[in-house]
Order: structure tokens, then C-alpha cells, then sequence
């Protein structure tokens, strides 16, 4: 620990900026119970807090509390987390839902040990709400705190190795229990339920001061004791993850759509990636797309549309979309494989569970078919009587 902090300065100091600058009206502080703030943890988990506000307040719209959450379908809770990204954070939040309605009556664990064992719940998201909703004094570990300490501290190292992160973890909680051991009682005094205080305002600073790209030093209530201010060196903490460069792989997306302009849409098993979202169906890219059609749909070469090629990044791959638009000639009375795919229609498709790549295309291809409409318009209003 750098010696030139007292004991409990480090969340002395945090505390008394807190209160001047730090963000007290996000909607999930209002009225914080354990159930909001557990979704707005789970949300803000790789996502920055004005991304996060509009879906968590169209999600706790819909699922109010832990119950209305664990009754929902894995659809619907995937619909209102559609666009978020990494939807494994929205299957696991449910699966946790329906643990905690079954196993422990409706009301989230107040142990460390207990709500760790729920899927999706980290050290880290534990500790923030243990600290916010039930004021326990649990230190938390997310990418704004280890910004924040990594500088402070000068920890060299990239945190997501694990000797580096125990080392940072080994500072969260020191720092959070020197505070409570030397200044309990006056931190208590002067910040009541102070430990989710704590959490928010080195969550806050690392987020609004301590930004990675550009902190802002002079209104740094830590400035005074920084190592890396001190030596200069900010940018190189916390170091970046080893760069390797990320494979590539490419899928063929086929648009569907019978001529009734409905899209078919196809379920995504319910592991692994999107899964159990709604997507088009894809096909290798030396498999051709009538092929498929004369396999799953029972028709022949229908017509073919390339649209623009695109490219979605994954934090392990990128993958290249090669979409292809099949107008269909006839309705189609068989469909292979019928309960993993429904036709749809385009204006429908768009509010349903689908990951935003999908949603970009079903919104191209709604503003096609407004555009068609209106020639069609167009013609027949400039048509001789
Ligand atoms: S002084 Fe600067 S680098 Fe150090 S913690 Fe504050 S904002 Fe971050």
C-alpha cells in the first residue's frame, strides 16, 4: 500500500467528493432494493451507464420485482434485453430469478458465499449488492475500481491476470477495512450505510474523473497521493490486455420472405452464442443458399439479393455477415424443422429477441419495403385517367 495514505483517508476522501460530485439520481439508486440494484449490476457489467438507463427502466417496467422476473419466459426476458449484447448476463440473471424463488423464497441472498453461487454473480457484482442494497462492508472489483487503484497504487500488470487481480483485490478490501477499523464509528456518523457509499463513489470516480482516456487529474479528490500522477506515468496503468489478434470467421445470412414480405426467423439453441435468441437462418459460405431452400423449405431457386457485406465483433472473433435476400415465389405450405422457425412480420420481427446485428438488417429492410410502397404510390398517382 502506498505509505502516504492514513488508513481511512483513501475512503475519507472518496466519501467527501462523493458527496459534492458523485451521481445519486440513477434510476436504479432510487428506491434501491436488492432486486434493482442486482439488475442494474448485471446490466452495467461491460456497459456504460447512459446505454444502460433506457433498458433498465423498460425491464424493471416489465418485471418489477425478483417474482415477475422468474415467472417470464426466457423469450421475453431475452426480448427486453435485446440489443444489449452478451445475453448470457439476461439468461443468467433468470436462471437466478427462479433459483431464488425456489430455493431461498423470493429474497436475495444477504451472504457473500450464497449469492456467489447464483449464475452470474461475481465477486465483484455480489459485493455491490451486498454493499448498496443491504450496507455491507464488501469491497468491489470492477473495471472503474481497478482503474482507479491500478493508477492510484501504481500496479503494473494487466488486472485481468490473476495475479494482478488478487493483488488489486488484496487493496480493495484492505482499504475498505482499514476504514472501518480506524474510522467506523465517524464514518458512520457522517455517512450512514457508508460501505454502498463507498462502492458508488469509486465506481463514480473511476467512471466520470478517472476515465481511461482522458482523467481529469485536477478534480481528483486521490490527486494529492497518486503514484501514477506522482510519476507521471498515468497512461501506463492499468496496462492493456496482450493484444492477439482475434480470429475471423464468416457466416452466409439468408432473408427469407414469402410473398407476403413476412421474413423467416430462426431460434438459436439455447446455449452458446445468442442463444436462445432469434436470428436468420445461416448457411457456410460454400453452401448455397438455394440449396437450403430446396432442403428446409421444399421450393427451387428463388430469387437472390446480395445486400452489403457487414462485420460484428465479439470479444473473441469477428465475424463477417455475407446477407443474402431470398423472395420467395409461393407461400410456403412445409417448413423442415418447423417449432425452431416462424414467419414473421418484418415490423414484428424487429421488437422481437434478436441481437442488433439482426435488428439492423429487419430495419433495412422495413425502410426497403416502405420505399417500394411509396414508388408503387408514386406510379399510380402519375398514371393518365
Ligand atoms: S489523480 Fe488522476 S490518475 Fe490518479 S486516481 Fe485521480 S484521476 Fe486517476
Amino acid at each position: 500500500m502506498n505509505q502516504a495514505w492514513l488508513p481511512d483517508a483513501f475512503a475519507d476522501c472518496v466519501l467527501q467528493w462523493f458527496a459534492c460530485h458523485g451521481r445519486k439520481d440513477l434510476p436504479w439508486q432510487l428506491a434501491p432494493t436488492p432486486y434493482r440494484v442486482w439488475v442494474s449490476e448485471i446490466m452495467l457489467q461491460q456497459t456504460q451507464v447512459a446505454v444502460v438507463i433506457p433498458y433498465f427502466e423498460r425491464f424493471i417496467g416489465c418485471f418489477p420485482n425478483l417474482g415477475a422476473l422468474a415467472t417470464a419466459t426466457e423469450d421475453e426476458v431475452l426480448q427486453h434485453w435485446s440489443g444489449l449484447g452478451y445475453y448470457a448476463r439476461a439468461r443468467n440473471l433468470h436462471r437466478s430469478a427462479r433459483i431464488v424463488l425456489e430455493q431461498h423464497g423470493g429474497e436475495l441472498p444477504e451472504q457473500l458465499e450464497w449469492l456467489i453461487a447464483l449464475p452470474g454473480i461475481g465477486r465483484s457484482t455480489a459485493g455491490a449488492i451486498l454493499s448498496l442494497a443491504y450496507g455491507q462492508a464488501h469491497a468491489i472489483l470492477d473495471g472503474n475500481v481497478k482503474r482507479v487503484l491500478a493508477r492510484c497504487f501504481a500496479v503494473a500488470g494487466w488486472p485481468g491476470e490473476s495475479r494482478i487481480q488478487k493483488h488489486l483485490w488484496a487493496l480493495a478490501d484492505e482499504l475498505l477495512s482499514a476504514a472501518a477499523r480506524a474510522g467506523l464509528q465517524e464514518l458512520h456518523l457522517k455517512h450512514p450505510n457508508w460501505p454502498g457509499t463507498y462502492n458508488q463513489a469509486m465506481m463514480d470516480l473511476g467512471a466520470t474523473v478517472c476515465t481511461r482516456a482522458a482523467p481529469d487529474c485536477n478534480h481528483c479528490p486521490l490527486s494529492r497521493h497518486c503514484l501514477a500522477l506522482m510519476t507521471n506515468s498515468i497512461h501506463q496503468y492499468p496496462q492493456p490486455k496482450p493484444k492477439r489478434p482475434l480470429p475471423r470467421r464468416a457466416t452466409r445470412w439468408l432473408l427469407v420472405q414469402d410473398p407476403d414480405g413476412r421474413i423467416l426467423l430462426e431460434q438459436r439453441p439455447p446455449s452458446g452464442l445468442w442463444g436462445g435468441l432469434w436470428t436468420f437462418p445461416e448457411v457456410s459460405l460454400q453452401e448455397s443458399s438455394a440449396h437450403w431452400c430446396e432442403l428446409h423449405l421444399y421450393q427451387t431457386a428463388p430469387r437472390v439479393e446480395k445486400l452489403p457485406d457487414r462485420q460484428h465483433s465479439f470479444s473473441h472473433f469477428h465475424l463477417d455477415i455475407y446477407p443474402e435476400r431470398l423472395l420467395l415465389k409461393s407461400a410456403i405450405s412445409q417448413l423442415r424443422d418447423s417449432d425452431r422457425h416462424l414467419w414473421v412480420a418484418l415490423k414484428r420481427a424487429s421488437t422481437m429477441a434478436v441481437p442488433a446485428p439482426v435488428k439492423a438488417i429487419l430495419l433495412e429492410l422495413l425502410a426497403m419495403a416502405k420505399a417500394s410502397k411509396n414508388q408503387l404510390l408514386d406510379c399510380c398517382s402519375h398514371r393518365p385517367a
